[in-house]
């Protein structure tokens, strides 16, 4: 190519991703094939590995969902495409350098945080979040062995013979599922040794899951729900009469397919007489956490029971019941937190937005900022939702790239230079794939499909430098 050619094509517009999780990725696959101008794209995230919730929240028993990874993986795999692991947004590099060396920035930060249930007694030892404890079997860093997380499930499991999940989605469902199945089932996952180790010593027998509405309002998709009666050795108890719908209930399940499948399963379970199995999973509906007891440590809950107003949402009707408890698990569902400089809902813990595009208090756009995923709408759906979801953002930035005034600094290396200058060791994508690589031959040894690194020091660091 002359000299002169080379002159007069633009240069790739300077677009960076913060987070590498499912969102981040559906949205730079949709750039890469629908961007009338050329792209280069900076995947940013605190932790040195990609993927995000599909590594550290799909549940290490679901090793099919995680076959998305190889349609992700094609992503990093673009010459105009990098991974830059281990940067924290907002520790190092803030908004004004992002600013400085991309055209275009999109948070993809997710909703890594617990929602709080609000009653006495919540901070309890052996009062635990969801969240942290799909961390903890996830092998995330921030869970590791050592870790206050890792100390507080190592007290918790093995002093509970009875614990209550609250709430009624899929993350519920799925710490019930690793909290039931023997540690013998669990052992061919990728469950680190030092969360099966804690796994062994439980003496869990009953499990209450807490629905504070009906079944045909639970947000449970079928699948999930159906496995929890597939559990060797448990059996899934519950009263029938909560499967007599009111009109409004009826109606719900009558017009969508997933409640109608539910209605189904429930029934199947309702039917079922106890076999007597060493353990069992209770589902409770029309009842919520009023109080969580004890001095120090949970020893039970106060439950109230409700009924369902004209809107289908829980009214309480004025009668309580206390069960023993030594382990709650609080799974009411995720909320985004704050990014450094970046508008934020407070209210919805979201990115404030008009379809991807960065609101500010005023409700002005942020021109070239722009959201996706559970940081913009919220933590709902599955994986797949997050790809209708960044088609629609990734429309908004190629609407947006042809007038977007140029970046001050867009030569990749700069980024690059300046992380070194701050003792940043970033981790590219040459880096994770050594990680990678490690992982999947310390699993070979113990017949698991890998067995994850949560230290990523040993090797050291720099040899994963870009
Ligand atoms: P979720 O689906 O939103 O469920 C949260 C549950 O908590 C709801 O039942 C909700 O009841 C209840 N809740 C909220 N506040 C409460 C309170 N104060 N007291 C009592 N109950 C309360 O959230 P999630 O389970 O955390 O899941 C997050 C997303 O990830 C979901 O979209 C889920 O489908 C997805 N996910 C998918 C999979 C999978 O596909 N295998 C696995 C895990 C997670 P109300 O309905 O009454 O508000």
């Amino acid at each position: 190519m002359s000299q002169a050619t080379t002159e007069l094509m633009p240069r790739p517009r300077r677009i960076a991703i913060i987070g590498a999780g499912p969102s981040a990725l559906f949205l730079a696959a949709v750039l890469l094939e629908k961007s009338t101008e050329p792209v280069s794209i900076d995947i940013i995230d605190r932790l040195p590995t990609p993927y995000g919730l599909v590594r550290y929240g799909v549940a290490p028993d679901h090793a099919n969902i995680k076959v998305v990874i190889s349609t992700f993986k094609k992503v990093f795999e673009r010459d105009n495409v990098r991974f830059l692991g281990n940067v924290h947004f907002g520790k190092d590099l803030m908004i004004e350098d992002i600013e400085h060396f991309y055209d275009a920035i999109c948070y993809a930060a997710g909703a890594s945080r617990d929602q709080r249930l609000n009653v006495p007694g919540e901070d309890l030892g052996g009062s635990i979040s969801a969240t942290d404890f799909v961390m903890w079997y996830s092998a995330h860093p921030d869970a590791a062995y050592g870790s206050q997380i890792h100390e507080t499930m190592a007290t918790a499991i093995p002093r509970a013979r009875t614990v209550a999940v609250v709430g009624a989605g899929n993350v519920a469902i799925d710490v019930t599922r690793i909290l039931a199945k023997s540690v013998d089932e669990l052992r061919t996952t990728d469950i680190p040794d030092y969360v099966l180790d804690v796994l062994a010593k439980s003496n869990v027998r009953d499990i209450h899951v807490i629905a504070r509405r009906g079944p045909a309002q639970a947000k449970f998709t079928t699948m999930e729900l159906r496995e929890l009666g597939e559990i060797p050795g448990v059996d899934v108890v519950m009263d029938p009469s909560v499967l007599e719908l009111d009109e409004a209930s009826a109606a719900t399940a009558a017009a969508s397919a997933n409640i109608k499948r539910n209605m189904d399963v429930f029934r199947s379970f309702a039917a079922k007489s106890p076999t007597g199995a060493p353990r069992r999973i209770h589902l409770h509906f029309l009842v919520s956490p009023l109080e969580i007891l004890g001095d120090d440590q949970v020893a039970g809950m106060v439950l109230q029971h409700n009924k369902l107003d004209e809107k289908q949402s829980a009214v309480p009707v004025g009668e309580t019941e206390s069960i023993e408890t030594e382990l709650v698990l609080r799974s009411v569902g995720y909320r985004g937190v704050p990014l450094a400089g970046v508008p934020f809902d407070e209210r919805r813990f979201v990115v404030p937005n008009e379809k991807g595009r960065v609101l500010d208090a005023s409700g002005k756009v942020v021109s070239g900022h722009y959201a996706v995923g559970w940081i913009k709408r919220g933590p709902s759906g599955v994986i797949g939702t997050n790809k209708a979801d960044a088609v629609e953002t990734a429309k908004a930035m190629i609407e947006d790239l042809p007038a977007l005034p140029h970046c001050a600094e867009p030569d990749p290396r700069a980024i690059d230079a300046l992380l070194r200058d701050r003792g940043v060791r970033a981790i590219d994508w040459a880096g994770w794939l050594d990680i990678d690589s490690r992982e999947i031959e310390e699993g070979r040894k113990s017949g698991r499909d890998r067995v994850k690194l949560v230290a990523f020091s040993d090797p050291p660091l720099s040899e994963y430098s870009p």
